[in-house]
């Protein structure tokens, strides 16, 4: 590594793009197998949707190409304590998904047959008064079933970033904060550079990982035009109080999330039609009094709760709510992309990001991985995910 006029030049096997959570287990994966890794952030490392979203995972989505996926990544998201060495505040309180409409509760009963159950992963089915049996404090006026899905559960964003922050300093990756990509240098149809207006690295390979920013910034750098985002989202959490909500509850009507964290705080959304685009990072009173009038109609006890704090952040969304991972033979030699995942990218991060890597460094597609190769937005051949929160 040199310094001249306060331009840092370095060499490195990859550059990573972004330092939330895909582009962290990226550089600590390629770190693991010998690679010398530089990751550049234009803030600061979490700073970007990584820790600002709920929390939440699940293994049931709406096809088999995500589910199986879903299955895979959550089993390693699991296992992250004990890789990381810090404590990810995992429990399972399930999610509960509330139908107001008898299709609606059909279709989650033909996934549940087709799907959920050979794979090995059934939601119960619950009728209104097994309903009001198990959740007594739900105000049911309205609804007409309920799916419960055990498996799925919650974790804490901090400490999983913490880990893998750390976890790659000690194997010796440089992290650069506060340093946007600007360029990318291309010689004979491969990647040769990656550099901010600080630094300057060298490097044959350039992984993508900026999250909502991800799109924008292929297609500005490279010419590569892939279908990903920007969606801002706002949500909040209350004070803490004693022990009420014992499940995440997704209201499939009102688009309503609600659930509670372990320090007790109330911690949930409500998703209103708009806010494509780079909307300024903030929040607005129209969600937050749709949120508050919504969740108290459903769970009437937290009428008098206060709100303490809210924010937003961006889902990465593409046009088929699933993830992008790979690269094109058309694109020049050493790059990929990781992104894309529509608010679920925490949860199928880590798992991808080692597939990813298995991919870069030994050439392998694994099976799961192939249906989410980017070359599905030229063949036509997209992932029908309609469950997405
Ligand atoms: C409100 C909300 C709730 C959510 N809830 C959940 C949930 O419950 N469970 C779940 O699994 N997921 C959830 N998500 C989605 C999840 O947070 C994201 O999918 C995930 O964090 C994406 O991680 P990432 O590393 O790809 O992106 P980010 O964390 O956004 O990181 C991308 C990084 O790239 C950097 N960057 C951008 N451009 C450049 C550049 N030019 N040069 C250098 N760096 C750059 C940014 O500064 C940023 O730090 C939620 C998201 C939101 C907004």
């Amino acid at each position: 590594m040199s310094e001249g006029r306060g331009l840092i030049s370095l060499s490195a096997d990859a550059v990573v793009v972004g330092a939330g959570i895909v582009g962290l287990a990226v550089a600590y994966y390629l770190a693991r197998r010998g690679l010398s890794v530089v990751v550049f952030d234009k803030g600061y490392v979490g700073g970007g949707s990584s820790t600002r979203n709920a929390g939440r995972y699940r293994v049931h989505f709406g096809n088999r190409e995500n589910t199986e996926f879903a299955i895979r990544a959550i089993r390693k998201l699991e296992s992250l304590s004990n890789e990381l060495g810090w404590n990810g505040i995992f429990e399972r309180p399930g999610y509960l998904w509330l139908t107001r409409r008898k299709e609606v509760l059909e279709s989650y009963e033909r996934l549940n047959e087709q799907l959920w159950k050979p794979l090995g992963i059934p939601v119960q089915i619950l009728t209104t008064d097994e309903l009001k049996d198990r959740f007594p404090y739900i105000n049911t006026k309205g609804i007409i079933g309920a799916v419960f899905g055990p498996q799925d559960g919650a974790f804490h964003h901090d400490y999983i970033i913490m880990g893998y922050y750390t976890k790659a300093l000690d194997l010796g990756v440089k992290i650069f904060e506060f340093s946007e990509v600007k360029n990318v240098g291309i010689e004979s149809g491969r990647v040769v550079s990656v550099s901010s207006s600080g630094v300057f690295a060298r490097t044959r390979n350039v992984v993508f990982a900026a999250g909502a920013w991800t799109g924008e910034l292929m297609r500005e750098l490279l010419g590569i035009d892939l279908p990903i985002r920007p969606v801002r989202r706002e949500i909040g959490i209350t004070e803490p109080v004693r022990p009420l909500i014992n499940t995440y509850i997704i209201d499939a009507e009102t688009n309503l999330y609600i659930g509670q964290t372990m320090r007790g705080e109330i911690l949930g959304s409500i998703e209103l039609e708009g806010g494509e685009g780079f909307l300024p990072y903030g929040n607005t009173l129209s969600w937050l009094t749709a949120w508050a009038r919504e969740a108290v109609k459903l769970i009437p006890s937290l009428r008098n709760i206060r709100v303490m704090r809210i924010w937003s952040g961006y889902y990465e969304m593409t046009p088929d709510h699933s993830h992008i991972m790979g690269r094109l033979d058309t694109w020049p030699e050493g790059v990929y992309v990781l992104s894309g995942f529509s608010g679920h990218g925490f949860m199928f991060g880590p798992y991808a990001a080692e597939l990813l890597v298995k991919y870069m460094l030994d050439g392998v597609v694994d099976p799961l991985m192939k249906p989410f190769l980017p070359d599905r937005f030229i063949t036509g051949n997209l992932i029908k995910e309609l469950l997405v929160i």
